[in-house]
Parts: C-alpha cells; sequence; structure tokens
C-alpha cells in the first residue's frame, strides 16, 4: 500500500463548553489525530467521553477552545475557509428522521449543491452520481419519511456526496438502525471508501463495526486513551474492559479459549478465522 497522506490534522485540541462559568466542561483535552485520504477510521469510547465534540471539530461546526485543526491544508478558525470545509467534510448523524428536510429523495440529495449555486444540470448529474453510489437511485422519487432507517441515513450520505466531500463523518449514524439497515449503511462507506478514495470517520459503539476500519482511535474522558489498527487495539483487553468498551465477540471468544489453555495466535478479528485456527489445534486439516 502507498504511504497514508494526511487530510485531516488536529493538533493538540481542547474544547471546553462554556469556558469561565460553573457550567465549564472540557469535553475534549489535548487531542492529536491525523484522518488520512481514503481511510476509513473507527472512533469509539464511552458515552460523554468527546467523540461527537472531537467529530464536530473535523467540519467547523466547532472552533478550537486551544490548539488547531487543519482541513486538506485549511485551517478552521480561517472565517473564510468555513465553506470549503464544510464542503469537503460532510457529517451523517444518529437520528436519519432530523436530517431530510424535503418531502421527495432527490430533492433532499439536490439541497447541498442547489445551495453552492450550481447550474441545475449539474446538480441534476451530481445528484444521481450520488443516489448511485449509495444504491438508493431507484427510490429517487419516493417520499423519504416511507423508507427504512437504513434507507434514510444512505439519503442522508448521497446529500453529503453530493457535495463532493473528501471525508464523511458518521456519528453514530448507525446506531438507531436494525441489523440490516446498519449492514447497508455500512458497506455504503466501505464502499465509498474504496471507489471513491473518500474517508470515512465512522463513530459507534458497535466493536463489530470498529474491527472493520483501517484504524481504530479510543477516547476516554477527552483525551486518547489507545489508537492502533483493530488487531493492535483488540488486544488489549483489560485497557478496553477499564474503559469500559466491549470487545468484538470473535476478540471475547478468542480470550475464552486462551485462559482455557488454547493459543489462539494472534487477534482474530473475524469468525472464519478463529475457526481455522480451532480446527487445526483439533487437528482437523482444513
Ligand atoms: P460523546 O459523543 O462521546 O458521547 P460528547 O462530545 O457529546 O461525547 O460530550 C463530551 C462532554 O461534553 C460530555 O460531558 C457532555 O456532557 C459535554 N457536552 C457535549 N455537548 C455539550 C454542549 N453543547 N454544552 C455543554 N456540554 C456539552
Ligand atoms: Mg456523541
Amino acid at each position: 500500500m502507498s504511504e497514508p497522506v494526511p487530510l485531516i490534522e488536529v493538533f493538540h485540541l481542547t474544547h471546553v463548553y462554556h469556558a469561565g462559568t460553573p457550567q465549564e466542561v472540557r469535553a475534549v483535552h489535548d487531542v492529536s489525530l491525523t484522518v488520512h485520504r481514503a481511510e476509513f477510521l473507527a472512533l469509539v469510547g464511552g458515552n460523554g467521553s468527546g467523540k461527537s465534540t472531537l467529530a464536530k471539530h473535523l467540519n467547523a461546526l466547532l472552533l478550537p477552545t486551544e490548539g488547531r485543526v487543519v482541513v486538506d491544508g485549511l485551517d478552521t478558525r480561517d472565517p473564510q475557509a468555513l465553506w470549503e470545509i464544510r464542503r469537503k467534510v460532510g457529517m451523517v448523524f444518529q437520528n436519519p428522521d432530523n436530517q431530510i428536510v424535503a418531502t421527495v429523495v432527490e430533492e433532499d440529495v439536490a439541497f447541498g449543491p442547489e445551495n453552492l449555486g450550481l447550474p441545475p444540470e449539474e446538480i441534476a448529474q451530481r445528484v444521481e452520481e450520488a443516489l448511485r453510489a449509495v444504491g438508493m437511485l431507484e427510490h429517487r422519487r419516493r417520499e423519504p419519511h416511507l423508507l427504512s432507517g437504513g434507507q434514510k441515513q444512505r439519503v442522508a450520505i448521497a446529500g453529503v456526496l453530493a457535495m463532493r466531500p473528501q471525508c464523511i463523518v458518521l456519528d453514530e449514524a448507525t446506531t438507531m438502525l436494525d441489523p440490516e439497515g446498519r449492514r447497508e449503511v455500512l458497506r455504503t462507506a466501505h464502499r465509498l471508501r474504496e471507489r471513491e478514495g473518500i474517508a470515512v470517520v465512522h463513530i459507534t459503539h458497535n466493536m463489530e463495526e470498529a474491527a472493520q476500519a483501517d484504524r481504530v482511535v479510543v477516547l476516554h474522558e477527552g483525551r486518547v486513551a489507545l489508537e492502533g489498527t483493530p488487531r493492535e487495539v483488540f488486544r488489549d483487553v483489560r485497557r478496553l474492559r477499564r474503559l469500559r468498551l466491549d470487545l468484538p465477540e470473535v476478540a471475547e471468544l478468542s480470550g475464552c479459549l486462551r485462559r482455557r489453555g488454547i493459543p489462539v495466535e494472534g487477534q482474530p478479528l473475524d469468525p472464519g478465522e478463529l475457526a481455522a485456527q480451532l480446527l487445526r489445534w483439533c487437528g482437523v486439516v482444513v
């Protein structure tokens, strides 16, 4: 693989809400982090660990109390760069019903490009491409409220895509969905990364989803507590427990097997890999 190229750089970011008042909250504390082009980064951590606050800095919805965030060379504190940053980094939030503004799917996706003041033919082309990329083109004339949760989130992603972004931030965008909806959205995000080279920052409580990322960053009380490939991060079982995080089920199972004396090697992250090791250990040729 080629060298990773930085897209978003977070330097010593601190975010304090209601600074200098009795309600002061230090939500993010001295966080440094890089999001690379076309990488799939999972951001995990307990409730209130600062994930959403950090996410909102990635497209200048919040500005640093201290430190700096640079998106594709643009400093989020530069007011002139604001709209360009918001176009480059799109956000999709948890509740699919709060993000759709129009009464027809394609009109909803057109909303962003219309605000950019693009010519109608260009808007139509972007809407079509975006809906096709998320597998929703056939639903273009439907009313969004009739769609499933997973379909609504894919429309929300299409709305971001129509802006031709370089990064999509999914802030618990799968949390409210059923398993099928979750799979749809995740598959879509992985496909966008692979085909369009769009970076994805996926905030999730679901460790199975995090295990599919290129890299996992764990936040705890506003700081980066762990960072690495899924194999590196999910190997540190005790640490994760202390941070009150779940493990992917296959990592739990590997732990159980090791405690019973079965030498599981490395950190299998998919059930097939663990099953193959177990069968070999049992002397079954696979
Ligand atoms: P997470 O997304 O990991 O659950 P958040 O970034 O939402 O964490 O919150 C981090 C901390 O900041 C929490 O203590 C939360 O209560 C606080 N917080 C979040 N948003 C606000 C806000 N708008 N005003 C004041 N405090 C906030
Ligand atoms: Mg949050």
